[in-house]
């Protein structure tokens, strides 16, 4: 039984610190404060504005043992945001969990840069491939309640993030399709003014190599074949011929792939084919045009 002292909120935020600090292997967790606090307010509901007003309160037994466990799984190498279950993109809470990819924050830029583009541009048709939660294809049917968005993924486990997101956000302008966007269904018919993507494209051999957390992702949403560019090879030649004239392809790229998925778009036949940067400086997405007049 805890003492009278360290029965409150703050000592077990300290106690949750330490935790993912000392105890996680093979390494410490990144932001172990930032983590804590975040387990803490999912299991107490106590926001950081609360805090201060509640923090020498005492946690009930079950607050304990649920904080307790979910440490252990976040020190054991499970990511936080599968653990709270939502993760924000652009201000928008989402489901998230084991089979989908957590939306990051460098993938905003696709976002920004299509709203950007498709200003001036009334009751735009937008298509995306490989959705997965739907971070990018949600934010844009929010900004542009006039366009009329397909985002299409093919794995089951993601399709039901990505249906439950679009139910949480209220977006009819969004159509959810199931497929592979390398051999494209029937339900994606027609011009599009943009299509986007932020397909896999890790090289299968860095798999092993990368973060623990990063690892507990679908490997689905992340392997990009032996060199990272095998979406973005396919999709050249499937895509390019959907684009309306003026339209526009966006995809996020690997920040060592702009020279090589720029050269794909030139064959492709795009016009001002550029690489843009994220707010690291670095490359982080590139971009074609359609001729004006096909
Ligand atoms: N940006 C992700 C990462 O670095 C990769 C996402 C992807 O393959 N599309 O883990």
């Amino acid at each position: 039984m805890p003492t009278a002292g360290n029965n409150t909120y703050r000592w077990l935020l300290r106690q949750g610190e330490r935790l993912l600090r000392r105890r996680a292997r093979p390494a410490p967790c990144e932001d172990a404060a930032f983590d804590a606090f975040l387990l803490l307010e999912k299991v107490t509901g106590i926001s950081r504005t609360a805090y201060p007003l509640k923090k020498n309160d005492s946690p009930t037994a079950e607050e304990r043992a649920e904080y307790l466990s979910l440490l252990r799984r976040r020190a054991a190498g499970k990511p936080v945001q599968y653990l709270l279950g939502e993760w924000e993109f652009m201000g928008l809470p989402l489901y998230v969990g084991p089979g989908v990819l957590i939306p990051r924050p460098e993938t905003e830029l696709l976002v920004e840069q299509s709203l950007e583009l498709l200003r001036g541009r009334p009751n735009p048709r937008i298509l995306e491939l490989c959705g997965g939660s739907g971070c990018i294809s949600i934010a844009l049917a929010k900004a542009r309640p006039d366009a009329e968005i397909t985002c299409l993924e093919l794995s089951a486990q993601a399709l039901c993030y990505l249906r439950r997101n679009i139910a949480r956000h209220g977006v009819p302008n969004l159509t959810a399709v199931e497929g592979d966007a390398l051999s494209p269904p029937p339900e994606i018919v027609g011009r599009y003014d943009a299509i986007l993507s932020n397909p896999p494209y890790i090289a299968a051999g860095q798999l092993p190599a990368l973060q623990r957390e990063v690892r507990q992702e679908p490997a689905m949403a992340l392997d990009g074949g032996p060199d990272g560019l095998r979406f973005y090879r396919s999709f050249h030649r499937l895509y390019p011929p959907m684009l309306s004239p003026g339209g526009f392809l966006l995809y996020e790229i690997g920040e060592e792939q702009g020279g090589a998925v720029s050269a794909l778009l030139r064959t492709a036949g795009l016009q001002k084919v550029r690489v843009l940067r994220d707010l690291s400086g670095l490359d982080r997405a590139v971009l074609g045009f359609s001729p004006p007049n096909k």
